[in-house]
């Protein structure tokens, strides 16, 4: 495989990587001039793994989060456009309006064609990045399999979510195979047994999913909480509305205030139903769904197929559990060490971490290797110390247009004319609008 020389280069090819490369288009960067490195053979594809496993139907993320290089049309004006129907602007006007889970990828998928990304992927993963300063500054782009892939004058990173994340206890039960498809994760697929009985761990919003999953399948539930209060928000939860109300606040709560008000502000990613609340509801009026504190400290096989034994510091230990299965909604791993390229990147260039975070500069730039000629940029969940929404659809959109905008200086580029930059746009404007009318409408929640 000859080695790709480009300006830019994408280490990671989900949402970040289609926003980079849709931003250097708009302001006049060639497709020859960009690269962008990993498995998946399409931007939205990691992405939409997660939000089916889940069973996500509409973002959590407003009108303004979308993947048109410019920001106007807004999603709600393309989605009415799209519908010849005025309620998207209605209910965005209310800010109640989310774009729907097969419209935002629709749209996402047809700049990414439109764009011509697709030519531009190098399917592989990235093991190491060696920074070289002669003749000029520029990284060396290796594969897993230590061979080099390309050459980049400035590279940004978005390699999403590190693993997902056990409990130590349940991590060490799924190495045994009899017991490995009865501990999943909320992230990965599968199915609830009528009739069974599953512990849900956590209550952030993915587990709230969960408990209404498998309530639906008719299964029961037992919402098993290592403490009374929850320490950490869910990667979905909106975290304005929590610092809004205060997690102080939050935390006095009972169960059912909780889950009201869980009910209150989890609008989005609740699939597939209108209110998770009411069939939480109706699992706790018909004896389903039981909520106990403590922590899963040994797993077995057992008669319903598993055997949990939950110990609480907070009252009595709720002692042996027969289950069908357990599901942990502790979401993924945050270390940025659990990602094998940070790591090795922070290991053999002395890279700062605190608190599980890489120390980035407030341009996301990684320093001693980012240089204003030669850029280094983290995105993503990686670049959350310096632009706490950098995980969302807005953040890595405001890193990304960062980034080009240092790569358009760097490079010295003459920039593409308006009049060019506007047809663009409404040329995919108009291309989206005609995908998304051939989609089925995502029912609004909020
Ligand atoms: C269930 C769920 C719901 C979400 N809902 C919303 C929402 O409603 N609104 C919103 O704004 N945001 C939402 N987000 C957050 C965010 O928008 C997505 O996580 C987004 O996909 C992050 O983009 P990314 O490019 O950083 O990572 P991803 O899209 O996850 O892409 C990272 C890619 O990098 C690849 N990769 C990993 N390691 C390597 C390597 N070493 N070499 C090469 N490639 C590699 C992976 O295979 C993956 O394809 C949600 C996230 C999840 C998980």
């Amino acid at each position: 495989m000859t080695p790709e020389d480009t300006t830019i280069a994408v280490v990671g090819d989900g949402f970040g990587s289609l926003l980079v490369y849709a931003t250097a288009i708009y302001v006049g960067f060639r497709p020859e001039q960009i690269a962008v490195y990993g498995p998946t053979p399409y931007a939205v594809a990691t992405y939409a793994g997660h939000a089916g496993n889940l069973g996500q139907t509409v973002l959590r993320s407003e009108s303004e989060s979308h993947f048109l290089p410019a920001d106007w049309p807004t999603f709600a004006q393309l989605d009415a456009w799209s519908r010849r129907s005025p309620a998207p602007l209605l209910r965005s006007i209310r800010r109640r309006y989310n774009p729907g889970l097969a419209e935002i990828l629709t749209e996402a998928r047809t700049v990414e064609d439109r764009l011509g990304l697709r030519a531009r992927r190098i399917p592989k993963r990235i093991g190491w990045l060696h920074r070289e300063l002669d003749p000029e500054p520029h990284f060396l782009i290796y594969g897993e399999d230590e061979l080099l892939l390309g050459r980049a004058r400035h590279v940004a990173i978005a390699l999403g979510h590190g693993p997902v994340s056990f409990p130590r206890v349940l991590a060490q039960a799924r190495e045994d195979p009899e017991l490995r498809e009865r501990i999943v994760q909320a992230y990965e697929p599968k199915t609830y047994r009528d009739g069974g009985r599953y512990v849900v761990i956590g209550a952030g919003i993915a587990s709230v999913n969960e408990w209404a999953n498998a309530l639906e399948a008719g299964a029961k539930v037992i919402s098993l909480l290592r403490n009374p209060a929850p320490e950490e928000q869910d990667l979905n939860t909106p975290r304005c509305f929590f610092e809004a109300y205060g997690i102080d606040a939050f935390q006095e709560l009972t169960f059912e205030q909780r889950v009201a008000f869980l009910g209150a502000i989890l609008k989005g990613t609740s699939p597939r139903r209108r209110a998770w609340i009411e069939i939480v509801e109706e699992g706790i009026a018909q004896d389903r769904f039981d909520q106990l504190i403590g922590e899963v400290d040994e797993a077995k096989p057992g008669p319903a197929g598993l055997s949990v034994h939950v110990s609480s510091r907070h009252g009595p230990a709720p002692g042996w559990l027969d289950v069908t299965g357990v599901v942990c909604g502790t979401g993924f791993v945050r270390s940025c060490l659990a990602t094998p390229l940070v790591r090795r990147l922070v290991d053999s260039y002395g890279l700062q971490v605190e608190d599980g975070r890489l120390v980035l500069r407030s341009n996301c730039g990684v320093p001693g290797l980012d240089l204003p000629e030669s850029r280094l940029c983290a995105m993503g969940l990686l670049a959350n110390s310096v632009v706490p929404h950098g995980d969302t659809i807005a953040g890595l959109k405001y890193i990304a247009r960062r980034f080009v905008a240092d790569c358009v200086e760097a490079e010295q580029l003459r920039e593409r004319p308006l009049g060019s930059r506007l047809r663009m746009q409404l040329s995919l404007a108009r291309a989206a609008s005609g995908a998304i009318r051939r989609t089925r409408e995502s029912e609004q929640l909020a």
